[in-house]
């Protein structure tokens, strides 16, 4: 827990936020600038700073993240039918404005490509 981040204080329960999902090792909770009707945000309570601060040891939590955690949010928002898009936006021209690796799911419209 990095005490001058602010989603070690969400996924840690220090700012009182909804949770949408929640485990042992993982939160999710509602974007607070939403980029679609559906836009959760899903992050280890471990701080991991981004991508490339994942260690062998966060294989695990990774593959839960992408494998369970993220399909079972969609089929529970209901975007499991028609699909939606994961982001995982990386250090500076990755777009990263919060340093503690988070996943954006996005989802309730159909999404363009390229992204900006
Ligand atoms: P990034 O730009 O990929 O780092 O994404 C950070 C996201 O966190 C942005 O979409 C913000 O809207 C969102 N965000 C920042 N602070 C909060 C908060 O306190 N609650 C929920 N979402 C937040």
């Amino acid at each position: 827990m990095h005490t001058d981040c602010i989603f070690c204080k969400i996924a840690n329960k220090e700012i009182p936020t909804k949770f949408v999902y929640e485990d042992e090792s993982v939160a999710a909770f509602k974007d607070l600038e939403p980029q679609a009707p559906i836009h959760v945000l899903v992050v280890s309570k471990k701080h991991i700073a981004n991508l490339l601060d994942v260690a062998a040891s966060d294989q695990e939590l990774l593959s839960h993240i992408m494998g369970e955690v993220i399909p079972k949010i969609a089929k529970e928002l209901g975007v499991d039918e028609k699909g939606f898009r994961v982001v995982v936006n990386t250090k500076v021209d990755g777009g990263q404005t919060v340093s503690h690796l988070h996943f954006h799911l996005l989802g309730g419209r159909s999404m363009t490509w390229p992204p900006g």
